[in-house]
């Protein structure tokens, strides 16, 4: 990116009522067949003109045309039972009944891949994909055949970097592995989690994003963030080794969360999407505030690194919030763009 302070979002965006049920995750589509997918285009034409029109530099598909950001892209592996459901504690937070992994998993065939033809075709503007990682995926299963998170992880990660490289041929700038669960096991990620992920960016050419945060506005997030006492400290232990990988972009939750601002010096070098938007309120932000919360970031990274950006997804918030939220960012990094050049 050549402009200063390139605004983005973490993914996730709402959907119109027309397509799925407004203000929730997993929401069951309105359509089927063909007409669903003529919808879920027009969605994505829908959401790519508010992001454009709001000011959003780099822009997505707002994840239209998934249900959900790890199962959808589950849904299309073999390998994968979806009738045969187990009860799980995701992210060691809250239970739930999840798909069951009951032989070798494989990609026979591209997931995403027309879909972001298509985004291509929609703009000229960069454009992000999102992709769950590979720990996030192995916690969103149930898993009766490997038996073994890390070696799971593995084949997940060949087969992230397959779709990966198909993503890129096709012209996406920016892929992005989603891991919030980079933010509960730390062990696992400094282990293996990080090496996974490397294994999935392997080979590719095109900017690579991770996005680590204290997920969306939902209530087992809220709650468990309660107990994490005044000062969020999690990003202190995977930090570090992210700033040594191979990763070009660290996308992380700064605003109105309890993160301490100088946790990012940890990633000095890297470039690091800063979340200015809360997604877990309807209040919006002033570009005031959002200005506010990138001049506090400026002072651990610098400017030509720093990519305004969310806090998280916003599928879960209303239209109307979010819309007012993507105006917020690309007016608050407006802000301090007109300040740098000063
Ligand atoms: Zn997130």
């Amino acid at each position: 990116m050549t402009k200063l302070l390139p605004t983005s979002t973490a993914g996730s965006l709402p959907k119109p009522s027309w397509l799925a049920e407004p203000e929730k995750l997993w929401s069951p589509w309105k359509l089927e067949g063909p007409a669903l997918v003529e919808a879920k285009r027009d969605a994505l034409r829908v959401t790519l003109a508010e992001q454009e029109g709001a000011g959003i530099d780099i822009v997505s598909d707002g994840e239209q045309t998934r249900q959900h950001f790890v199962t959808t892209f589950i849904e299309h592996l073999t390998g994968v039972d979806f009738e045969k459901r187990e009860t799980v504690k995701i992210r060691d937070r809250y239970e739930a009944s999840v798909p069951t992994v009951v032989g070798a998993v494989s990609r026979d065939k591209p997931v995403f891949v027309e879909d972001a033809k298509f985004l291509r075709a929609q703009t000229d503007s960069p454009i992000k994909w999102a992709l769950p990682g590979p720990m996030t995926m192995i916690d969103t299963l149930y898993d009766a055949h490997y038996r073994s998170r890390e070696k799971l992880a593995w084949e997940f990660a060949t087969i992230l970097n397959q779709e990966a490289r198909e993503l890129e041929a096709a012209g996406v700038d920016i892929i992005q592995f989603d891991e919030p669960a980079f933010n509960v096991f730390f062990d696992e990620v400094n282990d293996w989690g990080i090496a996974t992920l490397e294994r999935a960016i392997e080979g590719l050419q095109c900017e690579t994003a991770v996005h680590i945060c204290y997920g969306y506005g939902i209530k087992a997030n809220t709650d468990w963030k309660k107990t994490l006492g005044s000062e969020w400290r999690q990003y202190e232990r995977t930090f570090p080794r992210l700033q040594a990988s191979s990763i070009d972009l660290v996308s992380l939750e700064c605003h109105n969360s309890r993160v301490p601002m100088d946790l990012i010096e940890l990633l000095r070098g890297k470039k690091v999407m800063v979340g200015a938007i809360d997604v877990a309120t309807n209040t919006i932000e002033t570009p005031e505030e959002v200005a506010r919360t990138l001049r506090k970031a400026l002072q651990f990274v610098d400017a030509d690194k720093l990519y305004p950006c969310t806090n998280c997804g916003m599928a879960p918030l209303s239209r109307d919030v979010a819309r007012g939220k993507l105006k917020a960012l690309g007016a608050g990094a407006a802000i301090v763009r007109r300040e740098l050049s000063a």
